[in-house]
């Protein structure tokens, strides 16, 4: 059975007349899967609807935001309410400061957090800041994580960086990688080779505290802490990129999860319901050397921006830990049903997993960073991702992105979609 596609293949191709591969994100395009994309017409829950009239059950989320799945109730009616009362100020409004609130009262870390546009904003931000406040120009980074586009982090990236084969992108000037030191994921002992040759020049670490951009990869035990002591013996800066497992993964975050403790935290995705919404925050100390407090430049013409608090606000609040309880359900339940499909159809597949951020790798893994997650079958992946959207469920075009799991998917969605994968894997 394939889809129909013919209203997508049209519009696609207009598309591209008028935007540069025609797509405002290189992913969408599906161009590692060779296939259409699919051209959404709306969402509601845990479903997406296309306009060729074809449904899905969603595990891309828009790459993650919707945790409480499409058009929620609640965040459309706060949408509807404070769009009424006009869209944008460019002055402080009070919902501002309650959404800040929420976030330090459920992040250990943060004293203080400010909001900006992206993911990508945040840990440009972040960094900047490191380097300001540290006087150190050298970052570090793991190999297959991504932090957004800004030119220092994307070095040796992943996501779609990873998914399209390029190597380090054209236009980032030499002078800044030179700056970018980048070491495999969950290898302490590079990092601290790292540390012996630059130590006090890096101003800081960047992590993904959970790898989400080359697929999931948890932190082996002891690789975070072995991290923030590196970084606190060294003067470095421990900057926790949870863009994606920002209250996703716990309500605390990945790092209430973990029980570490960093000194800047990147927020994105989640923190602002499907709405463009970044924040960074941290120690009081450091955070506020960022202006009008400090002299570290930092702005945005529509940051804090009333919807987006709108959005993000209400996801939060509707983010109770029953809700967390039960995407660990959810979780657990897809991951116990892809393993099985595993040993019954004789194809080896690694799941990796933490609550509602789930993958299945083409491999007998482990898959423990990008070197292991490279050793994936990704042409079994692209033939397997053809099958699984042809039986109507929407997953990451990518072998280097993970599958997130939303409150509004329903047990029998996890079941539905682990018979189509069943059935993929049969056909492969
Ligand atoms: N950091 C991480 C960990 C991410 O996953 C992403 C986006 N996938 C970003 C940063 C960049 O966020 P944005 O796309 O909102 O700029």
């Amino acid at each position: 059975m394939a889809r129909k596609e013919e209203a997508s293949r049209k519009a696609f191709d207009e598309a591209k007349q008028y935007i540069p591969g025609g797509v405002n994100s290189p992913v969408r395009a599906f161009k590692s899967v060779g296939l259409t994309p699919i051209y959404v017409d709306h969402g509601i829950g845990s479903r997406i609807f296309d306009i060729d009239g074809n449904s899905f059950i969603d595990y891309v989320l828009s790459w993650g935001p919707l945790i409480m799945g499409h058009a929620h109730p609640e965040v459309v009616k706060a949408l509807q309410e404070t769009a009424v009362k006009g869209t944008s100020f460019g002055a402080p409004t009070l919902l501002e400061t309650e959404m800040a609130k929420t976030v330090v009262e459920r992040v250990a870390s943060v004293d203080i957090v400010r909001m900006v546009n992206s993911g990508t904003e945040a840990t440009m931000s972040a960094i900047r800041l490191a380097r300001g406040y540290t006087g150190r120009s050298k970052i570090l980074k793991f190999e297959g994580s991504y932090h957004g586009h800004a030119d220092s982090l994307l070095i040796k990236a992943g996501s779609g960086v990873a998914t399209l084969g390029l190597p380090d992108s054209p236009g980032v000037p030499e002078g800044v990688a030179m700056n970018t030191i980048t070491v495999p994921y969950n290898d302490l002992e590079s990092t601290q080779i790292a540390f012996e040759r630059f130590g006090n020049e890096i101003a800081a670490v960047i992590v993904e505290p959970i790898a989400g951009n080359m697929g999931v990869v948890p932190p082996l035990p002891g690789f975070l802490k072995g991290l923030r002591k590196l970084t606190s013996d060294n003067g470095s800066l421990l900057i926790f990129d949870e863009v994606m497992t920002g209250f996703r993964v716990n309500r605390g975050c990945a790092q209430g999860l973990f029980g570490i403790t960093p000194d800047i935290t990147c927020f994105g995705k989640v923190i602002g319901g499907g709405l463009p919404v970044g924040a960074y925050g941290g120690k009081r100390e450091i955070m506020e050397q960022i202006a009008p407090t400090g002299p570290i430049y930092q702005a945005g013409t529509l940051s804090g921006n009333p919807l987006a608090m709108a959005a993000g606000y209400t996801t939060l609040k509707l983010l109770t830990p029953e809700v967390y309880d039960r995407l660990e359900q959810l979780g657990a339940r897809l991951e116990a049903g892809l393993k099985k499909n595993s040993i019954e159809t004789g194809i080896p597949l690694t799941i990796n997993r933490v609550g509602s951020m789930v993958c299945p790798f083409f491999t007998e893994g482990p898959v423990i960073n990008f070197e292991t997650a490279k050793s994936s079958d990704t042409d079994l992946f692209r033939r397997y991702f053809g099958h699984m959207v042809n039986q109507g469920i929407s997953v990451p075009p990518s072998q280097f992105e993970g599958m997130f799991i939303s409150a509004a998917h329903s047990e029998q969605d996890i079941d539905d979609t682990i018979e189509g994968h069943y059935n993929a894997l049969k056909a492969l």
